[in-house]
């Protein structure tokens, strides 16, 4: 085969291009699809590429790898629901995490080099987050239990794994003569205490805190792919600064969702949020149900309106419906407008990408700083299934919630709540808000009490 090495470097350079290219796209939901496509493409390329890294062996191996690889994340990616993206994200960051500690691993089995720190750094946090994802994954597809998993002396445990690994990992470089354990037994230990740290540091965090933590472990991945990029004779420029990129974007994202849910990453890490039950909830009265009808009437005369999407829109998938709704109100002179918690559903932007799907145009979508202050003048808030972002428990000390930004809807003159029944939202609390005089429940399937909605305004 002609020899089309020099490519590789030029290629790689490029490849970053358009990985920057495609995360700067994805920061917006209108452009986020082909950020995505860049990105990808990227990855092709820089995958095909590197076929031409000379006396490359077991290529053979390498393309059934892909293609089996390819074929388990291709399959169950286009099969998944959207409200089960959490749990999907969780089991693909897990497998680059396993991947990056594997390409560790094949550079410590080879001679020390003075960057073989780094590898055992990359392959700690690469199997964190391999292991640490996979618990993840199992907690939010309720494989296993999502609350809290805790035992006496668990922190402790945790360090002195911890401490254990590192241990492992520097006999690795090492490899003291004198001491009894020789690199062969050490690395497979190293692992072995890094998977079980990723797993013991996951257990205590419950399924309310899990998405933050994916994002961590996200962050994590990327960095030890950065790191495994210095572990060769060459460094790999594509893996180091494609890692940096995902690591910091990772973090980022990290720190954005731990604001919005008023979650600190100690909390998060250390806090078994949600081991404790909630103390008595304090709610008082009684809810009032309402029918489609009478809220089509409360809608058409209203002057303002504002509709607060939350998770349960994204299962009932009711969002044409409400794009309707809208239209419908708009054309009677109703001022609507759609409130956006940074962490309604189950993803950041979760509602936007909804929202933006159904054509509601993007200047109907507001935060909730610029939205806030509207709340005590508007004659309706239509709530659709959301329940955590709307909870005026998070403005009550000792609750779990308390100090989680919400959207103060009951501020507003009417209230009404469409969901299906008496369900908690994600974090299990009981909702206050259901049970306040200016609160009307309307209860059902969204996308079917939205589509009564619908046409008890098309009559009138
Ligand atoms: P919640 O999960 O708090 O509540 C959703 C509500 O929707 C439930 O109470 C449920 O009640 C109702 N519901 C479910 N299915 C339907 C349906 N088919 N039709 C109508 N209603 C339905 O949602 P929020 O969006 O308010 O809050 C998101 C929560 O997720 C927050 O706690 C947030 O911290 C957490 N989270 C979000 C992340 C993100 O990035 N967006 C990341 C991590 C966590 P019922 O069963 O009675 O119908």
């Amino acid at each position: 085969m002609a020899d089309f090495s020099f490519a590789i470097e030029p290629v790689y350079i490029a490849t970053i291009f358009f990985f920057i290219v495609g995360l700067q796209r994805m920061s917006n939901p209108l452009t986020a699809r082909s950020g995505i496509v860049w990105a990808g493409a990227a990855m092709l390329i820089a995958t095909l590429v590197t076929f031409f890294t000379p006396n490359l062996t077991n290529i053979g191996l390498i393309a059934i790898a892909i293609v089996i690889g390819g074929g388990f994340g291709y399959i169950p990616a286009k099969r998944v629901a959207m409200t089960n993206m959490p749990q999907m994200v969780a089991l693909f960051n897990g497998m680059g995490g396993g991947a990056a500690a594997g390409i560790a691993a094949v550079a410590l089995l080879g001679p020390t080099t003075p960057t073989s720190s780094l590898a055992v750094v990359g392959g700690l946090i690469g199997a964190v987050s391999f292991s640490g994802s996979l618990i993840a994954f199992l907690k939010l597809q309720g494989w296993m239990p999502s609350r809290p998993i805790t035992f006496t002396g668990q922190q402790i445990v945790n360090m002195a794994v911890l401490v254990l690994a590192i241990v492992s990992g520097a006999f690795v470089i090492l490899q003291p003569a004198s001491l009894p354990l020789s690199v062969n037994a050490s690395l497979p230990l190293f692992f072995i205490l890094a998977l079980g740290f990723g797993l013991l540091m996951t257990l205590p965090i419950g399924g309310a805190d899990m998405p933050v933590v994916i994002s961590m472990y996200n962050a994590f991945t990327g960095l030890a792919v950065a790191l495994d990029g210095f572990s060769f004779v060459t460094p790999n420029y594509a893996m180091i600064i494609a890692g940096v990129i995902v690591g910091a974007a990772g973090a980022l994202l990290t720190l954005k969702m731990a604001k919005a849910m008023n979650r600190s990453l100690t909390n998060v890490f250390f806090g078994a949020f949600g081991a404790t039950e909630e103390q008595a909830a304090q709610v008082s009265g009684s809810v009032k149900a309402i029918e489609a009808d009478d809220v089509a009437v409360l809608l058409a005369y209203a002057d303002r309106v504002i509709i607060v999407p939350g998770y349960g829109m994204a299962v009932a998938q009711a969002q044409q419906k409400v794009q309707e709704l809208t239209d419908l109100l708009e054309r009677r002179g109703v001022r609507v407008k759609f409130a956006i918690h940074p962490v309604a559903g189950r993803m950041p932007g979760h509602m936007n990408v909804l929202l933006a799907e159904a054509g509601v145009a993007y200047d109907h979508l507001f935060d909730r700083d610029e939205v806030n202050p509207e709340f005590p003048s508007t004659d309706v808030v239509l709530v659709i299934g959301a329940n955590d972002v709307v909870n005026p428990a998070a403005h009550r000390q000792g609750s779990p919630l308390f100090g989680m930004p919400i959207l103060d809807v009951e501020q507003a003159k009417n209230v009404i709540v469409l969901k299906r029944g008496q369900g908690k939202g994600f974090a299990g609390i009981e909702n206050d808000l259901f049970y306040r005089d200016n609160t009307r429940m309307l209860y059902g399937d969204a996308q079917e009490t939205v589509g009564k909605l619908v046409q008890a305004l098309k009559k009138l």
